[in-house]
This record gives structure tokens, C-alpha cells and sequence, in this order.
């Protein structure tokens, strides 16, 4: 932000698809893609005379979501019209729930900085029906509707205005997400707009107790363009303000390419929508034992795992985070532990190789190729002294490429570490003769030459030396 006097409040509507296999009136499949208004029936392409009957598989992923989000699960709970005209809209209304929500009054713990802990509470939690898609541009200039999408199950978890940081934002957003694919109740792809956030901005000056007007942009899918869109907004909000200016309540587009939001329309209040129960649905009425069940049906939540993972392997409270925040690198974690049993190089490989190579390919924990155990049996081939790390450094790229049993690997690259001592012997040789330097610099206290040495001597063996035996017969021969 370039005006430290001010603070940016926030409040974010996410929306997740449900990973139901069915939508939520109808039981055409949810699966994404497939060629356009083939996943549609009478009922989700509103013809009329056609009936809704809803999934309860939707109400009990709502449910589930809102008890891991610390919600209270209303008893009884409805679903209303939300009226408006969309060409991707059949029904010309979206049932959602209007005035009374499955879940209420919840809250997320995320973490601020140094292990500072800060809820940010949830509103609600309502279930509602996707619309459909508009392909713009593809034939003659045209707009195409594709109504795959339509009725696919979402729900919509609504926050307080409770972040106050582009960092809050991003641990809010990535610990919903998670909490969402330990239950298994959406994907959270963002790339298919299955994760997706209405984000709502405002400031005010610092020790101001009443908020800034709002705006709010939709539909955001890349956690990258949220913190531009929001760093951009709070900015062109600010200079407004100290121009003597004042701030339009509109919902807004965020555009990536130009680094700018503009103006979609100005923001309809609840009364614009008509909103009226749906009455060709009945009221959803839930018992005590019912939500009791779904309570009991809970996984283990990345909370707790990140404090099991602190108190039972001993790792950092960082590492753990990491770790935990996605479901499928954490159960990767568990599987090649209980294979080697070494805990912290299991998450060092994790956290460091890995997770850099998903970043270069842009890629989520789940598209990792290779499986625990071949992990497992890397870390094993550096304990035993098979490989040092500088190779399996090289195996983990290889196990990107090609996964297969690390033992394989090394064999066909021919990457066995060179535990030999006449070998071994033969380069300390070498690399002390063209190095007199530094047998110099050594004696004359400069320790830091025998790392340097060491370096060569793994160079020339192109990582293929026992870095411990280098390191002894080093030291054999300078004190010498
Ligand atoms: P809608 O957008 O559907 O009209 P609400 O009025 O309930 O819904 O608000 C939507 C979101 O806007 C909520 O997440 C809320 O936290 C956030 N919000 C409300 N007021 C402000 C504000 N002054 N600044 C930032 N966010 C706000
Ligand atoms: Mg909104
Ligand atoms: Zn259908």
C-alpha cells in the first residue's frame, strides 16, 4: 500500500463446488467439461412444468463444511429464488438460501506472522446452484450458453470483514481450501473455478471505527490476482479519499492483463433480488442425531494433524503448516515415514526439492508422479550411503520425469555413490595437487578451504563420492 495511514478491511465470499456426483436438483453428472449442454437435462435447462428435488448429499456436505468450520448447523433451514435475468441463468432466478442459511456463526483460526493466531468469523455458510457458462467470441462474434455448469451444487461461505492484510487473505483462502479437501467435499480446483472468491475491499484511516465504503470483485480463481486485485483496489480507493473524493459502492472486474479493475455495474441490495421461498422445494429440516453423525463422520482436520506432526515427529511449526496444508502431500508424508522412519528428511525432501518443482511446473501436491514409497526408498539409499544426497537430488528430477524404483534408477544412471577408499583416496589426490592454495589457507587456519576442497573433489566425481569419507581423508592429509 503506498498510504501507511490507512487500513484495508475485507470480507470474502468464497464459493466451492460441491463434489457431488450428481447436481443439485437433477441427476445429471457434475464432472467438468464435457462437450457443451451435454450434462443438462429439462430440469437444469428450466423447462417448464420440470420439478427440483434436491441432493441430499449437498446438505450433508454443507453440513460437514460448516462443523469443520465451527458453525452452528440451523434445524431448520430452507432454500429461496434469488430473482435476476443472466443469458446463463435459464430459470431467470438461482435458488440459494436467503434468510435462513444450513450454517452460521463459524470462524477459521489462521496464522499471522510469528505464530500469532487470529479467527476470522464466518458469517454463513448457505447452499446454492451454479449457473451455467457463456463462451464468448467463438462463432462470429456471438455468445455461446453451455449449461454443464448449471445446477452444479456450491456453497458459499461468507466472512465477516474481519482481514485486514493481503497476507491474511492468503492464509484465510488456503486454510478454507484445505479444511474444504480434508473433508472431501469440493476438489478446490481453482484452475476450473471450482475455488473461487467474491472479494470485498474498503479502507479507512487507521483508528477509524467505522468502514469504508465497499466494492467487491468477483469470481477471482488464482490466489496471485486476488492479492494484485486487492493491493490495486485499496490504492485507487485511498487516492479517491485524499482527493476529497468518495467511493462508489459497485462490483467490480478484475483484469489481469492490464493490472486494473473496472466497473461492472453498480451493487444490487438484497431487496433488487425478490427473494421468496422456492415452492416447489420443501423446508430442509435436520435432526440432532443427524448433524451428530455427520460430526462423528469428521476426518482428522489440518489443525490437529499440524499439532500432532510438532508433538509426535518433533518437526517446526512452519514445516508442519506447510506440510498440512494440503491433504495429499501431508497423507504422502505419513505413508513414506512409516516406510523409513525418518520423519524430518521425509519433510525436508518434501518441503524443498518437491515443492520446488511443483512451483517451476506450476503444479499442485496432487500432480506428483511418484509414489511414498519410492520417496521412502530414495531416503533409505542415502542412509545406507548407496547415494549421497547431492544425487538424490538428481533421483527426485528423475522421479518427476520417470518414477520408478529408485534403486532402478541409480543402477541404469550409473549414480552409485563411490564408497571405495582407493578411489576416493585417488581424487583427495588429485584435487590436492591442484589446489596447493588452499592446503595453505587451511594450515594458515582458514577451515572454510576444506569445504572448498571437498567441493572440488565432488565436482570431479560429479556428485558420485562419499562427502564423509572425502571429508575424513581431507583431513588425513593436511594434517599430515
Ligand atoms: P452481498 O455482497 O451478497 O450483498 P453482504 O452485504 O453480506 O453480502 O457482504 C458481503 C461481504 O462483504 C461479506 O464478506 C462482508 O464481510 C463484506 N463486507 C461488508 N462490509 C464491508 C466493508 N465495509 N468493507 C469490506 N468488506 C465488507
Ligand atoms: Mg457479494
Ligand atoms: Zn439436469
Amino acid at each position: 500500500m503506498k498510504n501507511n495511514d490507512y487500513e484495508i478491511v475485507m470480507g470474502l465470499e468464497v464459493h466451492a463446488e460441491l463434489s457431488t456426483k450428481t447436481k443439485i436438483f437433477c441427476s445429471c453428472p457434475t464432472e467438468f467439461g464435457g462437450e457443451p449442454n451435454t450434462h443438462t437435462c429439462p430440469i437444469c435447462m428450466a423447462m417448464p412444468g420440470t420439478l427440483p428435488v434436491l441432493n441430499e448429499k449437498v446438505v450433508e456436505y454443507a453440513v460437514k463444511a460448516g462443523l469443520a468450520t465451527n458453525c452452528e448447523i440451523a434445524r431448520d433451514s430452507k432454500n429461496d429464488r434469488k430473482n435476476y435475468f443472466y443469458p446463463d441463468l435459464p430459470k431467470s432466478y438461482q435458488i440459494s438460501q436467503f434468510d435462513k442459511p444450513l450454517c452460521e456463526h463459524g470462524y477459521i483460526e489462521i496464522e499471522t506472522g510469528e505464530g500469532e493466531k487470529k479467527k476470522i468469523r464466518l458469517t454463513r455458510i448457505h447452499i446454492e446452484e451454479d449457473a451455467g457458462k457463456l463462451n464468448h467470441n467463438e462463432f462470429g462474434g456471438g455468445s455461446l450458453v453451455d449449461l454443464n455448469r448449471a445446477g452444479v451444487p456450491l456453497i458459499e461461505i461468507v466472512s465477516e470483514p474481519d482481514l485486514r492484510t493481503t497476507e491474511e487473505v492468503d492464509a484465510y483462502l488456503k486454510k478454507l481450501k484445505s479444511i474444504l479437501e480434508y473433508i472431501e467435499v469440493s476438489d478446490c480446483k481453482m484452475q476450473e473455478g471450482s475455488f473461487r472468491a467474491d472479494v470485498n475491499v474498503s479502507v479507512r484511516k487507521k483508528g477509524e471505527e467505522k468502514y469504508g465504503t465497499r466494492t467487491e470483485m468477483k469470481n477471482m480463481n488464482s490466489f496471485r490476482s486476488i492479492i494484485r486485485a486487492i493491493e490495486y483496489e485499496a490504492d485507487r480507493q485511498i487516492d479517491i479519499l485524499e482527493e476529497g473524493g468518495t467511493i462508489e459502492q459497485e462490483t467490480l472486474r478484475w483484469d489481469d492483463v492490464s493490472g486494473k479493475t473496472f466497473s461492472m455495474r453498480d451493487k444490487e441490495d438484497a431487496q433488487d433480488y425478490r427473494y421468496f421461498p422456492d415452492p416447489d422445494l420443501v423446508a430442509i429440516r435436520l435432526s440432532e442425531e443427524y448433524i451428530q453423525a455427520m460430526k462423528e463422520s469428521l476426518p482428522e482436520l489440518p489443525e490437529s494433524r499440524k499439532q500432532r506432526y510438532i508433538e509426535e515427529y518433533g518437526l517446526s511449526q512452519k514445516d508442519s503448516n506447510l506440510l498440512t496444508a494440503s491433504k495429499y502431500l501431508s497423507n504422502l508424508f505419513e505413508e513414506a515415514e512409516a516406510i523409513c522412519k525418518n520423519p524430518k528428511a521425509v519433510a525436508n525432501w518434501l518441503l524443498s526439492d518437491v515443492s520446488r518443482i511443483l512451483n517451476e511446473k506450476e503444479l499442485e501436491p496432487d500432480a506428483i508422479p511418484f509414489t511414498a514409497e519410492q520417496l521412502a526408498k530414495m531416503i533409505q539409499l542415502i542412509e545406507k550411503g548407496t547415494i549421497s544426497s547431492a544425487i538424490g537430488k538428481k533421483v527426485i528430477t528423475e522421479l518427476f520425469e520417470n518414477p520408478k524404483d529408485p534403486e532402478e534408477i541409480i543402477k541404469e544412471k550409473g549414480w552409485i555413490q563411490i564408497s571405495d577408499e582407493g578411489a576416493i583416496g585417488e581424487v583427495v589426490k588429485k584435487v590436492l595437487e591442484a589446489n596447493p592454495q588452499s592446503i595453505a589457507d587451511y594450515k594458515a587456519g582458514k577451515d572454510k578451504a576444506l569445504g572448498f576442497l571437498v567441493g572440488q573433489a565432488m565436482k570431479e566425481t560429479k556428485g558420485k563420492a562419499n562427502p564423509q569419507m572425502l571429508n575424513k581423508m581431507f583431513l588425513e592429509e593436511l594434517k599430515k
